[in-house]
């Protein structure tokens, strides 16, 4: 069936082309997928356009705009079991994390929707005149280009999709072209709940033929990108020449520094949720961690001991607790970093090496892997590897810890564990990150902000700035008693 969603219809990519998704755990076929370009792009623009200046999205009272988000958090729960799996077979992580995600991501419409029901009739502004009445107002922004990536595909959708409608705009989502089916189904869930024609619009493929048309198009008001930096930077060239409003969520390298002081055994259980979860796939992920140098040899020898015992195994193995690298390239990439990392003189303690295990070959899988007495000028130690890669560095004091971790062109978020409740808050207040967690890792609420200072990006989703992103603001003036001014008399 057709799977490109424009104008409230389901149609095919103009040009006939189309794309294979494959499971990463087995590089078995989940389906053949329609693949968009920039024509298909051009009208779903057209639709979205036509959907925010004519529709009647824009202007549906905020507490119904709201009621329908909480309608699609009702539809999500509904559709959980359909949804999770769709998830694990095309991004090949374990089942039980896809839940998760989908219990996170009915959160998320749900708090959008509360908030947009919470909506007022604007700050009114003191001016000191009893005759003017002073208010500013939120309105939407108008069409909004969405642009996400492969790790979280269906959450990262929710992140912008329920607070671009909580603000009344309408938009076009392009998914990763590795990862659409989960967008798909929110299609049809959008329009079950009532969204009208034209106010949602899909389109599939590459970012090269399907993204960039969506991000140049001068009919686009705002682009909300999740993804890497190196495309990042090259989306905010391309919006210039427009001037578009511009929402970054980027890459992370971020440390995860752990004092002698700390509570031994939950640091070693956090370390490796921080790193190894969704095999590093994580762009919060605890990728560095900063060790006091008393407690580095026991506590990376822990970590090795652990890491070696983690299995591998696809969505549906329930003994796996780590699933497989999203493609065979970026496998690649993985690889090459490591033996980077070791050319520069970083020691590997554990994996390195692809496994051989039959179950797994057909899949792309790379183990847990630690790379110790790293050093701030390694590629491993810069470079996000964006897979599951730990570098352990060491510190002597709190100065040199928050040093190394602030050493890194980015600023997405980091770890403290010591039981030193004022040196915790100490460090986390020097950290130049959009999140710190104290003595704990990944946690996080729809209703806190999300998003990174430095090159991890630029604005922030979730939180009410999550939906301040999606729209703009108005002062209206109204003279009540206008009368003459007689200023040229
Ligand atoms: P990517 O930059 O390769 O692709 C992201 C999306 O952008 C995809 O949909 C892709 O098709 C599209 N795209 C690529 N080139 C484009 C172009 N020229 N114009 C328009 N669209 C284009 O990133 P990825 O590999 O899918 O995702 C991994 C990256 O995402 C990591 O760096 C990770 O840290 C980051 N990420 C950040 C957050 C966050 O909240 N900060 C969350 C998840 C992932």
């Amino acid at each position: 069936m057709p799977e490109l969603f424009i104008g409230g219809h389901w149609t095919t990519a103009l040009d006939g082309h189309s794309r294979e998704i494959r499971c990463p755990a087995d590089g078995s076929l989940v389906a053949v997928v329609d693949e968009a370009g920039p024509k298909d792009a051009a009208a779903a623009v057209a639709a979205a356009r036509d959907a925010f200046d004519r529709g009647s999205w824009p202007g549906t009272p905020a507490g119904d705009r709201g009621g329908l988000l909480l309608r699609v958090a009702e539809l999500l729960e509904r559709e959980k079991p359909t949804l999770a799996r769709a998830e694990s077979l095309d991004t090949g992580k374990r089942l039980v994390e896809s839940e998760y995600d989908l219990d996170d991501i009915a959160n998320c419409f749900r708090y959008f929707g509360t908030l947009a029901s919470s909506g007022s009739g604007g700050r009114v502004v003191e001016v000191g005149s009893p005759e003017i009445d002073s208010r500013v107002v939120h309105e939407p922004v108008g069409v909004c280009v969405l642009i996400t990536p492969w790790n979280y595909p269906l959450l990262q959708t929710a992140w912008k999709v329920a607070p671009a409608l909580a603000a009344g705009n309408t938009f076009v989502l392009k998914p990763s072209e590795l990862t659409p089916h989960t967008a798909i189904h929110l299609m049809r869930l959008l329009t079950e709940a009532g969204l009208p024609g034209g106010a949602a619009n899909l389109i599939l493929g590459s970012g090269a033929t399907a993204g960039a048309p969506l991000v140049t198009d001068e009919r686009v008001d705002l682009v909300s990108f999740t993804g890497g930096v190196v495309t990042g930077r090259w989306i905010m060239s391309a919006v210039a020449p427009t001037v578009k409003k511009l929402a970054l969520e980027l890459g992370g390298k971020n440390p995860n520094i752990v004092f002698t002081d700390c509570d031994f055994d939950t640091a070693v259980d956090y370390a490796l949720t921080a790193v190894f979860l969704h095999s590093g796939q994580v762009c919060s992920a605890g990728a560095r961690l900063l060790v006091q140098e008393q407690l580095h040899d026991a506590f990376v020898d822990e970590i090795v001991h652990r890491a070696r015992n983690i299995r591998l195994g696809g969505p549906f193995d329930e003994n796996a607790r780590a699933g497989p690298l999203i493609s065979a390239e970026h496998r690649q990439k993985i690889t090459d970093y490591v033996a980077a990392g070791i050319d520069e003189g970083a020691v590997l303690r554990c994996g390195g090496t692809r496994p051989d295990d039959p179950d797994l070959v057909k899949g792309f899988y790379y183990p847990p892997t630690v790379l110790d007495d790293c050093t701030p000028d390694m590629s491993v130690v810069q470079d996000e590897s964006f897979g599951p890669v730990l570098t352990v560095e060491r510190f002597r004091d709190e100065a040199e810890a928050v040093a190394l971790a602030n050493d890194t062109v980015y600023g997405l978020a980091g770890g403290v564990w010591t039981q030193d409740t004022e040196k915790a808050q100490r460090v986390a207040s020097r950290l130049r990150a959009g999140t710190v967690w104290i003595n704990d890792f990944h946690p996080y609420v729809p209703q806190a902000e999300w998003g990174g200072m430095k090159q991890s990006g630029v604005g922030r989703e979730l939180g009410p700035s999550g939906l301040h992103e999606y729209q703009e603001l108005k002062h209206i003036w109204r003279n009540t008693a206008p009368r003459p001014q007689r200023w040229f008399e």
